[in-house]
Formats: structure tokens, C-alpha cells, sequence
């Protein structure tokens, strides 16, 4: 036993640690994961999305860390801790005061000044660098932390996947170029692999989609999305190709489009409806009489400001009356900044708003020359259908709206109209990337993100450096975070069954439950001492469940703990020289090993 090339497993008893088990899970708990966290004794709720991490739940988030940091050193990163107290002030530099709104944790100090619990640290850090570092000799730089988190979330949901506090590692890269050696693009390939080799090692079946694009454009965003059909997540694939994306972000296919009435379609004529009272879509569309994909919807945005839009105010975003308005691809399609419009304000420029049809554009002071523009999705870019939309007054629709009769040669003018990509991609859409081939819908759980920052943050704050010509370079910036906590109650979404969690042996509390039958039996402690003994030697990490229970409560909590491999050390077995060896994967009631092989098998087991 001299040439262990491992260190020695943890041996602890069930009666020295704390393992509060439930018999039912707390009515509040709404997923597998926060029920069954809760249930098998891993956490305690403090208050709202904020936990007691008890010592099975430490155990597992340690190991994950420990991957999370091996993955990390090996891109070169270093580890660092950053304060989670951080002056407000540094969030009113980059705005995000503002941005985080509600989000942010604020609390004011003995001497009124304004702090924020920091949600994140690209602030901190930025406001570091741009005293320490001064040449680019400095660059390229890597720095991360393992640390707790603090979002004010308007509904923290699932226990541990959504909390108010969480754990969080967060890296930040800082380089002079995008593009060559030192540069952000190697970095952020460096992190993709290891965001990868880290979620791969932890045992999640996981899928990266392309997320919103940053100021570099591009792919310059990736989530790390764990497949379990209980995520908040909407993801988006290409089966042919292989592209995946979020909703926010998935492109959609080539869709054919025209205004023009086809020959023998025949024309519909316009009619004017009371709908007074309708909620939403689905009712008018119903009180119609037409289903919600012959309906137009138009949703109203407004520019930011009047500088950057060129004059333009308002922009009517046209979807068909089934498909969600993408706020993402409006601005891309526009290309200025835009917001949802504000609804007493856009009233009162005169649009009916809940009744906007895009024929608005035909009345005084909403014409596109008053700087109104027009951005149609494809799909409501046909002149085939006689639809169903707003009548530009309040508690009225019209039927039969024709593109061309009701809006003539505007359409054709692309100076104030334009046909873009600007809806929620959903199953069934044509794929950006396969012509013919549709892309499919699956749920997932965001627990990585990896994002090209360019140089917003340090524009915003001063992060400059000389280059090799002595001029002052803004430094450019990645910014890649790993929910750990998220990740722990991920595991559990995808890896349970009805009778407990299910751990991969990466990140298992401890590999190995050694159950005792009889505790007060001196053979069976004395078999489970020398057992557990050489399990530790082994390298393995093992409970010793010790208590002095029925034996059904006792298998009923193993399952429910969930590790990978069960031991029963009693009478029977032990009488032929033997223990009971079960994988917790796998039903049934185990099989009797020698004694001698036990170590052996468990090692398999767990290695595997
Ligand atoms: P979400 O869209 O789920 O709110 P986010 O995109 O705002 O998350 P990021 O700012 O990208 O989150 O944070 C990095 C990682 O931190 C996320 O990928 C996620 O794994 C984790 N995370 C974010 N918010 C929470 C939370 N409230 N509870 C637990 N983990 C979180
Ligand atoms: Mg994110």
C-alpha cells in the first residue's frame, strides 16, 4: 500500500456528520433537483433563493470546483478573490446601475455611502487593471475566482438553480488584439474547451448554443446549456448541421415572401369589427373567427435617441399573430438603438396601442416620412392571406387586409420598409445552416457562459495600455462564468429517479455508502472499519451509514442520497465472507462479493 500514486478517500460516519433527510419534500420545492436537494438532507432553505449548503451539498460543490480549477489553471488563468461589497459608484462608470435595476443588491454604509452585493465583477476588475497594469507587456491576462454571488431576482425558482446568492466562478481575459497569439479569440477558444472539458468531467449531458453577439459581432457569445426537459431555456438545433443557438439568438432559414396577390387567389374585403374587451390574441382571433397565424401583430418600439436612428422615432415590428417579436433581431435589422415603446408616450403620439395595424402609416404624423419605418418578418410578408390585424383604434379589428390594397407602393419603398428575420425561431422553422433541413426544439439549463466583451468596459472605465509605438490602446476583454451551485442542481435535473438523486462518481459527496445492518453487532462495525479503511486507502471517499435504523430507512435514504456504489455489510454475507455490492444505477437487489474483491470492484465501479 506504500505506492498510492492518489491520495487517501474521506471516511466519515452517517452519526458524526449531518444529514437531515425528509420524508416528503416541502411543498415549495417545484423541481426534482430542489426537491430532492431538500429532501436528502443536502440543503436548508434560509429565506427566499437564499441556502444552507450542508456538508453532502459542500462535498459535491468542492469537487466541482476542484475540476472547475484544474480546467481553469490549465488555460494559464490565476486564481484571485474579489471583494462581493462593491461601491456603487463603479456601476454608475459602465451604467449598469441602471441596467441591473432591481436586480442589484444596494445597501448604504455607516457613512451613507451607496454599495452594491456584487451580481458579477467586471467592474471591480476593471477598476483594478487600470492601475496595475500599464504596457502590453503586461497582456494577454487570464484571472478568475471562485465566489458567492448576490441578484435580486424577481423569482428565484428551483432552489439552487435560481437563487439570490449563489456560487459563482467568474474569469475575465484581457488582451491588446482580438485575433492572433495573446489575442481575445485564443483565449476565449482556450475557454470554450475548458468549459467543455469541465461540464464533460462533472457527467452533464450538455449542449453549447450561440448566444446574443457582443459589440464584436459573430459568434461571440456561447451558453452552456445542460439537456433536461425541466429547463427554463428554449435551445434551438439543426439536426443536418449541428448548429445550435437560443432562442434569443437562432437564425432562421431562407422563408419566401411577397405582397402581391397571387392570380386566382381571390381578394377578401376589408371589414371593420367591434371587438371590445378581447384579451390577447387567441381571443380576438377567435371571436374573428380566423386562427392567430392569419393575424398580424405589430408591436410598437421607439429610438433611444433621435442621433444615432437618423431622425427615425418610432419603428413598427410586424409578426404573424402566432410568433413572438425577437427584440434582438429588430435592432440588428434597423441597426440603431430601439426599446419596446412607451406606452402612454406612443399613445399619445396617436398609435392605438393593443390595435396597431401597419397601415398606421397611412395617417398624418405616423407616415414614414415623419420618421415611422415598417420591419416585416417574412412570414407576415404575404400577400396571399387575407388577414386579421388592428384597426388603429381602440376595441377594433379589421378582416381581409390586404398588403398591397391597403398599402400600396410604400411596401416597395426600402427606405421605410423592410422584410428582416425578426421573430422567435421555434421547431419546425427551415435551418440557417441546411436548406430543407427544420430545426428541432429541446430545453436546457444555462450553467456556462462565455462571452467576447470587446472593449466595452474598459471604454467606459479607462482600461488603457501603451503598445509597442507607445500609443494608448483601450484593453479588450472576455468575460466566461460557470454557475457552480446552478451546476450541483443541474446534475440532479438530469440524473434521479423516483428514488433519489443519481451522482456520477466525479462529483458524488462520497462514492461509496457502506451500509451497517446492525451497528451494535461488533463483527459487522469491525468488517466495515477494515473495509472502509481500505476503500480510503483506495483512494475512494466513503460513508459509513452507522445509525441505528430499520434496515428500510436506511436502503430508502441510500437511494435517496444517491451514491454510486452501495455496500451491505450483514449477517448473511459476512457469515460466506462476503458484502453486498449494488450500484444505485441499477435495480435489483445487488449481489454477495468476496470480501477480498469488494475494494476491487469498487474501484471499477467508480473509475469507470
Ligand atoms: P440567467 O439567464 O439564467 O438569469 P444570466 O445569463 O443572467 O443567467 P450570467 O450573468 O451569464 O447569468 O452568469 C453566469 C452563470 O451564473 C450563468 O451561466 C448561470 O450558470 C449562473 N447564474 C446566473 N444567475 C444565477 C442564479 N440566480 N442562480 C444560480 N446561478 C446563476
Ligand atoms: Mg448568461
Amino acid at each position: 500500500m506504500s505506492q498510492k500514486s492518489h491520495p487517501a478517500g474521506t471516511v466519515q460516519r452517517w452519526t458524526r456528520t449531518l444529514i437531515p433527510t425528509l420524508r416528503d419534500a416541502p411543498a415549495e420545492a417545484t423541481t426534482p433537483s430542489h426537491a430532492l436537494l431538500l429532501r436528502a438532507g443536502f440543503m436548508r432553505q434560509v429565506a427566499a433563493g437564499v441556502y444552507d449548503y450542508l456538508p453532502l451539498a459542500w462535498r459535491v460543490l468542492t469537487k466541482v470546483t476542484r475540476i472547475v480549477r484544474e480546467e481553469m489553471d490549465a488555460t494559464g488563468a490565476s486564481e484571485m478573490l474579489m471583494p462581493a461589497l462593491q461601491p456603487m459608484e463603479l456601476f454608475e462608470q459602465t451604467g449598469r446601475a441602471e441596467d441591473y435595476g432591481d436586480n442589484l443588491f444596494r445597501l448604504r454604509d455607516r457613512h451613507g455611502r451607496e454599495t452594491a452585493l456584487g451580481p458579477t465583477h467586471e467592474e471591480v476588475i476593471t477598476d483594478l487593471l487600470r492601475t496595475a497594469i500599464t504596457s502590453y507587456r503586461q497582456l494577454p491576462l487570464i484571472l478568475y475566482q471562485v465566489q458567492t454571488k448576490f441578484r435580486d431576482e424577481p423569482r428565484p425558482r428551483g432552489g439552487l438553480l435560481r437563487g439570490r446568492e449563489f456560487i459563482m466562478k467568474d474569469a475575465y481575459s484581457f488582451h491588446l488584439a482580438v485575433e492572433g497569439v495573446g489575442g481575445l479569440n485564443e483565449a476565449y477558444d482556450a475557454m470554450y474547451q475548458a468549459y467543455s472539458n469541465i461540464f464533460r468531467r462533472c457527467g452533464l449531458d450538455f449542449t453549447v448554443v450561440e448566444a446574443e453577439s457582443g459589440p464584436i459581432g459573430g459568434s461571440a457569445s456561447h451558453e452552456f446549456m445542460v439537456n433536461c426537459e425541466t429547463g427554463e431555456d428554449t435551445i434551438l438545433r439543426c439536426p443536418e448541421s449541428g448548429y445550435a443557438a437560443n432562442v434569443e439568438k437562432c437564425e432562421i432559414g431562407e422563408r419566401k415572401w411577397g405582397f402581391d396577390r397571387g392570380a386566382g387567389t381571390p381578394s377578401a374585403s376589408l371589414e371593420r369589427v367591434h371587438t371590445p374587451d378581447m384579451p390577447g390574441i387567441e381571443g380576438v382571433a377567435q371571436f374573428l373567427g380566423v386562427t392567430p397565424d392569419r393575424m398580424l401583430k405589430t408591436i410598437v418600439f421607439e429610438a433611444a435617441d433621435a442621433v444615432t436612428s437618423g431622425g427615425v422615432k418610432w419603428v413598427l415590428a410586424v409578426v404573424r399573430g402566432d410568433h413572438e417579436v425577437n427584440e434582438g433581431k429588430v435592432k440588428a435589422a434597423i441597426g440603431f438603438r430601439a426599446k419596446l415603446a412607451d406606452e402612454a408616450r406612443a399613445k399619445q403620439a396617436g398609435f392605438a396601442i393593443g390595435y396597431v395595424s401597419p397601415a398606421v402609416v397611412q395617417q398624418t404624423g405616423l407616415r414614414p416620412e415623419d420618421g415611422v419605418r415598417v420591419i416585416i418578418d417574412p412570414d407576415a410578408a404575404q400577400g396571399n392571406i387575407a388577414w386579421a390585424t388592428g384597426a388603429d383604434e381602440r376595441d377594433h379589428h379589421v378582416r381581409g387586409f390586404d398588403w398591397r390594397r391597403e398599402m400600396g407602393a410604400i411596401l416597395d419603398d426600402q427606405r421605410y420598409v423592410k422584410v428582416a428575420d425578426i421573430r422567435n425561431a421555434r421547431a419546425g422553422d427551415p435551418s440557417p445552416r441546411a436548406p430543407g433541413s427544420k430545426l428541432v426544439e429541446q430545453r436546457g439549463i444555462e450553467v456556462g457562459h462565455i462571452f467576447k466583451l470587446g472593449t466595452k468596459y474598459s471604454d467606459a472605465m479607462g482600461l488603457a495600455v501603451l503598445d509597442e509605438g507607445q500609443q494608448r490602446r483601450s484593453v479588450i476583454m472576455g468575460c466566461y462564468g460557470i454557475g457552480v451551485s446552478r451546476t450541483m442542481a443541474a446534475c440532479v435535473e438530469m440524473s434521479h429517479d423516483a428514488e433519489g438523486i443519481i451522482w456520477p462518481a466525479a462529483i458524488a459527496p462520497y462514492h461509496i455508502l457502506l451500509t451497517v445492518m446492525k451497528p451494535d453487532d461488533a463483527a459487522q462495525i469491525q468488517a466495515a472499519q477494515r473495509l472502509a479503511s481500505d476503500l480510503g486507502e483506495a483512494g475512494l471517499d466513503v460513508l459509513i451509514d452507522d445509525r441505528d435504523e430499520r434496515p428500510g430507512v436506511k436502503f430508502k435514504d441510500g437511494d435517496l442520497i444517491g451514491l454510486p456504489v452501495r455496500l451491505t455489510v450483514g449477517d448473511k454475507a459476512l457469515a460466506a465472507g462476503g458484502v453486498e455490492f449494488k450500484h444505485r444505477s441499477e435495480a435489483g437487489k445487488g449481489e454477495v462479493v468476496p470480501l477480498g474483491d469488494a475494494v476491487a470492484r469498487c474501484v471499477t465501479a467508480v473509475r469507470a
